[in-house]
């Protein structure tokens, strides 16, 4: 776990995206063939502590995948959660609201989305967007983004001490392998309609954008809802290191298949 530990930042810290390296290989260094059965592993644990969390009913847990566009925010929920019963996974993803959602607050779709007990909710894209894309194209005022910090953190306390686990994945690709894969979904038939003219958009302005997940990750990772930084310019070691956070946030649960009412082997089936 304390190597995993190098992920997390730390509340209060200043954080600058330069000096995190998404193409850093540490701890798993080892080879794809060998990171493939690890992941393998940890597909399987996250699968059997799901399985309790699902029983037991106790906990919620809430995972928040961000990134750029191509940072693997669906690789990681296709990879990572594969072997987990989807009865008890929700996957939200958050695009550009709807007239309904802009009329109110801009957590009002949010909260109707967080975790019940006994599921693991996975926001593709989240409340974040909020003070990311509406303040890189300047939908909102310097005063409202500024403000929101403080929101969130109040809201994910909330949920914190309802019940909720949270963890934060901010997905770190570098502006030339966002490149590559995205030249891959021109290049690639099947891949075509994963391209969106409004990647570009967003891609011209990638230093607004890191300069504005700096600022919310700084802000708003706390010891209830930490945030952590995954290299993630190399796919099979990003899935190793987030499931490997993940199995170890539901370990620590220390959960337990519910007590019983009754005697299993007093029950008779005629
Ligand atoms: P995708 O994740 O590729 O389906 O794209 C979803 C799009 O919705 C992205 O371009 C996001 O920036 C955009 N989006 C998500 N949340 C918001 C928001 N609160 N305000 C404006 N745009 C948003
Ligand atoms: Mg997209």
């Amino acid at each position: 776990m304390n190597d995993l530990l190098r992920f997390r930042v730390k509340e209060d810290s200043k954080v600058n995206l330069d000096e995190w390296d998404p193409d850093d290989t540490r701890p798993f260094s080892d080879d794809k063939e060998q990171g493939r059965d690890r992941l393998q592993h940890l597909c399987s644990l996250l699968r059997d502590l799901q399985e309790v969390l699902y029983a037991e009913r106790k906990h919620k847990v809430l995972i928040v995948l961000q990134g750029m566009d191509t940072a693997g925010k669906d690789g990681v929920i296709k990879s990572v959660f594969k072997e987990v019963n989807p009865q008890g996974l929700v996957i939200k993803s958050f695009g550009v609201p709807s007239e309904e959602e802009l009329s109110r607050d801009y957590l009002w779709r949010i909260h109707k989305n967080a975790p019940e007990k006994g599921k693991i909710t996975i926001f593709n894209r989240s409340h974040y967007e909020d003070v990311l894309v509406v303040r890189v194209n300047g939908l909102i005022s310097h005063e409202t983004w500024k403000k929101r910090y403080v929101q969130i953190r109040d809201f994910e306390r909330t949920l914190h001490e309802e019940g909720a686990t949270i963890l934060k994945f901010f997905l770190h690709i570098d502006k030339k392998e966002q490149k590559e894969r995205i030249q891959k979904r021109l290049d690639d038939p099947e891949k075509n309609w994963k391209f969106n003219p409004g990647d570009l958009k967003a891609r011209a302005l990638w230093r607004e954008y890191m300069k504005a997940y700096e600022d919310a990750i700084s802000n708003t990772s706390a010891p209830w809802a930490p945030w952590h930084i995954i290299p993630a310019n190399n796919k099979w070691r990003r899935d190793l290191i987030v499931a490997s956070l993940i199995a170890d946030a539901l370990d620590q649960l220390n959960m337990k298949y519910p007590k019983l009412d009754f005697d299993p082997k007093g029950v008779v089936i005629d």
